[in-house]
Order: C-alpha cells, then structure tokens, then sequence
C-alpha cells in the first residue's frame, strides 16, 4: 500500500488514499492468445478516472485487463507527480515491475500520466527498463508506441493539448463497485499555485463537450450506476462553448444538465476552488435533491499571509464568506477540504490561524499533508523550504488531531437523525451489513434486512457512531 505523508481522518471517494496504487481491473472472458495488461494508478481521482481511457484504448487493440502482474504482457503504472513520496513509491515499484519482466521476456512496461510528463526522456535514461513513457495527453498514442516497443524502440509522446479531452472515448470502468463512477468534465489547470507540479504535468485547463459528459452519465445511470461524480481540478471554472448556438454551458448549468438525468441518479463532484465557486453553482445545489449536499473546498491554510505566498487568489476572509454563503444557502451541507502544513516560512501563529479555520469552517474531514517541495514550482524558485521536517510532522499531527476531533462531533450529531442512504456494497467487517453513503458523503452501516440490494436506495437511522462511520438500522421512509 502507498505510504504518502497524506493523513485521513475519514474516507471519501474523490481523492482516495487508500485506494494509491490498486490494481484496477474487471475479470472478462478468456481467450486464447488475448494480450493482458495490468495498471496501477496512484493519485487523485483524476488518474484513476484515465485509467479507464487507457483501458478503453488498450481494448479496442485487443488487450483486456488482469489483476495478476504475472498473466500480463504489458504492465503500466499511472503515476502522480504531487509529492515526493509519491514518486519515491512508484520507483520502487518499477523495480519489482522490472524483476518481472526479467523472468518473463517480452513484457513491456509503461509510465503513463504526470511523473511521465515531468520526467519525459529522463524516464528512459533513468529507468532503463522501463519501454514507454506516455503524458496524460498522450494516451491516444499508446497503441502506435505499444507497436513500436514490440519491435525494440523505446517510445515516448509526453506533448500536451490544448484539446484534448477525450471526450468520444468511452471509459471501460474498471473500478467496480457497479453504483458510482467518476465522469472527468476538464482536463489540466491554469492557476498557479505555488506548490502545485499539476499546471505544468497535466497542461491547459480544457472544458470537455457537455453533451459528452451528460451521455456518459446517462450511459452510467443505464448499466445500474447511481451516482457520478464530476472531475475536474478546478469544476467552478467549467465552461464550454456550444458550437452550435454559441452558447456557454458553465458549472451551474453542468450539474444541472446532469441532475436531469434522473432523479435517481446522484451528482457529485470535486475539486472546487475557493475563488470560483459561485452562489450560482449553490442555488443549483440547494434545487436539486440529487445533486449530493457536500462540497470538497480546498483551504490549505488559514493564514492570508501564507495563502499569498500559495498564490490562492484569495484570503482567510474570503474562504469564511464562501463557507457562510455555503451554509446560508444549502443548510445542513457538509465541507471537506485539503490543508499543507509547514509552507515555506509558515510560523507558529501561522499554523495555528489553520488550526483555528478548521474548527470555525467545521470540516467534516480534511486531507491533510506537509509541503514537500516540487522540482519547477513557483514556490521551489522563489521560496526556502526552511519549515524543519520534525516541525512539519508536528505541526501535521496537531491538525489531525483538530480534524479528527470535529468529525467524531460531526458524527455524534447525527445520532438518531435518518438519511437516505445508496447502497455501496457489503460492509468491509461483516457479510451481515450494508455499507451506504448519505448525500453528505458519509459512511453508514446497517444490518441487511428487507432483501436490499446493492444500488438500492434506503432510509436509515443513526444509532450509534464512531469517527469514520455511522452505525444504524434501515427504517421506513419518514413522512414529511
Ligand atoms: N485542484 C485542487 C485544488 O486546488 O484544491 C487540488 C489538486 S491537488 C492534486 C490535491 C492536493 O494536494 C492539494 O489540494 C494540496 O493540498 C496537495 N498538494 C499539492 N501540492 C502539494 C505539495 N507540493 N506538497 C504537499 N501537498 C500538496
Ligand atoms: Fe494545483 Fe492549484 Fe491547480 Fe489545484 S488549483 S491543481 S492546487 S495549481
């Protein structure tokens, strides 16, 4: 398991720690002499989301998917840029991916997504082993490079677009749970935050076609998903152009376009960036009871001074009116954010207005870590990474602990409240229990009655909670 100085205090599904480095894969049929490939993905819900184009690509030329390193030809790792760990733990498993083609010559190994756009040719000088480099821009390509390497030549095609969304691509979902999918609506970023390698790794920010993101979605909702969850690095900044009409389709619109679908088919989405999300993209949330009462706003630091030197374009002040605007307009919403702690020349006051935003904005969870410094960042240039690595881990530990507290209280509230709940699947300690999630994107569990199945809708009451997840039993739809 991927060991990044990431630090949970509850699981989400949008930005999945725990998910780093799983084997995505569905089982399919065996034919004779089918290639098999096998990936690992690591990093945000975006890459995972890649995964499934890479899948769709690799099919249409006649690979399926494994789980088993050992069965494949063709082994890929889907790598993430964003912390250093990150990139230390996918050259590890380039070693073992190499002791593996060792004993079974012939097997080719890729590097796809942002490590192979930072790194480029370096990858192939560096990583001697490794056949194809391939930048999130670049999948299109896969097949004519997985060519070229069959006959020896090591290939590469790191070059961003500014197009590029692939939007007619049909992702093969190899994440199963069956229920809820990840629908990618932009591509790249263009704010520059100063600690953020994703501008320069993942390109331009580009809006994908409306109409292809409601037809994947609708797509979705017709093989049995029940929620989708939009992707985006910065979704408020959404905003494509229909050729047709000339007409701009923006967030608010999106959801909106989306949250027609059905009423029975939840929206979500991540990630929202302070400075964009408008009272627009609110009131379209509070309308529409399937578009999900959460919303993942990134704070990183409660210090306006620290926020500058981020280049968030926005102030503590600022990150407090959007939360009122959030609470006055959707009550009972739940936020979740990300923090970085030991920002360069972050002091002890510094640290503790953080402390002090996350308990008055009330997270209900937070993905939290301690700067690490990325090679070509504004902030690697221009500032000293001087916050010592015990100070960073300490102050780290201190944030967790003021998250963990608010989530346990959040959780506490909730007892003997009712939600309805969508069935994920079965609950990881018990055949005996369902494991569902409310629209606030939290976790219930409840003993299987009422012959349930997964995809299923229900109403549960909260009996019991622990920091992580809401204990209950299912209950008859309340009268309102
Ligand atoms: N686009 C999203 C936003 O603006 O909030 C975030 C995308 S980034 C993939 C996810 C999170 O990683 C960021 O919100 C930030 O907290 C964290 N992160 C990014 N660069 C980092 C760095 N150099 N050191 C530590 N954490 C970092
Ligand atoms: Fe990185 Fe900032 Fe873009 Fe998020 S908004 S991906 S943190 S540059």
């Amino acid at each position: 398991m991927y060991d990044d100085n990431a630090t949970l205090v509850d699981i989400t599904k949008d930005i999945n720690e725990k998910r780093q480095g799983e084997a995505l894969y569905f089982e399919t049929q065996k034919i004779a002499g089918q290639k098999h490939f096998y990936i690992e993905s690591y990093g945000c819900a975006m890459n995972f989301s890649d995964s499934e184009i890479v899948a769709s690509i690799l099919k249409d030329v006649g690979y399926a998917p494994t789980r088993k390193i050992e069965d494949s030809d063709l082994i890929l790792v889907n790598t993430c840029s964003i912390r250093e760990k990150a990139e230390d733990t996918v050259r590890k498993r380039l070693e073992l991916f190499n002791k593996h083609k060792r004993q079974r010559p012939g097997t080719l190994i890729g590097v796809l997504g942002c490590m192979a756009e930072r790194l480029k040719s370096k990858f192939l000088e560096e990583e001697k082993l490794v056949d194809i480099v391939v930048g999130p821009d670049a999948y299109r390509d896969l097949p004519n490079l997985l060519l070229g390497a069959e006959l020896g030549d090591r290939g590469i095609n790191v070059l961003l677009s500014r197009e590029e969304t692939y939007a007619d691509i049909s992702p093969v979902r190899l994440d199963g749970n069956g229920v809820s999918g990840f629908v990618s609506i932009m591509r790249g970023c263009d704010n520059m935050c100063s600690f953020c390698v994703v501008p320069f790794t993942r390109g331009r920010e580009r809006s994908r076609d409306a109409f292809s993101i409601v037809a994947e979605a609708s797509e979705l909702f017709d093989n049995g998903y029940r929620e989708v969850t939009l992707l985006g690095q910065n979704v408020d900044s959404y905003k494509w152009e229909n050729p047709e009409s000339k007409k701009f389709v923006n967030f608010a619109n999106l959801i909106e376009m989306c949250a027609h679908i059905d009423p029975d088919l939840r929206i979500r989405f991540s990630t929202s960036h302070p400075k964009d999300i408008t009272d627009e993209v609110l009131y379209t949330i509070a309308r529409y009871d399937n578009i999900c009462d959460y919303i993942h706003l990134p704070v990183q630091s409660g210090n306006s001074r620290i926020l500058k030197l981020m280049n968030r374009t926005y102030d503590s002040e600022w990150y407090k009116e959007r939360i009122k605007a959030i609470r006055r307009i959707i009550p009972g919403c739940t936020i979740s954010s990300d923090i970085i702690t030991g920002f360069c020349s972050e002091t002890e006051e510094e640290h503790i207005d953080t402390i002090e935003m996350i308990k008055w904005a009330d997270f209900l969870m937070s993905y939290m870590y301690y700067y690490s410094e990325r090679p070509g960042t504004l902030a690697a240039k221009k500032y000293e990474d001087d916050i010592p690595l015990e100070t960073k881990k300490r102050r780290l530990q201190e944030i967790v602990d003021a998250q963990r507290q608010l989530s346990y209280l959040s959780n506490l509230a909730d007892i003997d409240k009712t939600y309805k709940v969508l069935i994920e699947g079965e609950s990881k300690k018990s055949n005996l229990e369902w494991r569902a999630r409310n629209s606030n994107n939290k976790m219930l569990v409840f003993p299987k009655t009422n012959n349930r199945k997964v995809g299923e809708y229900c109403w549960v009451k909260v009996k019991s909670v622990n920091s992580a997840t809401l204990i209950g039993e299912e209950v008859n739809q309340p009268m309102i």
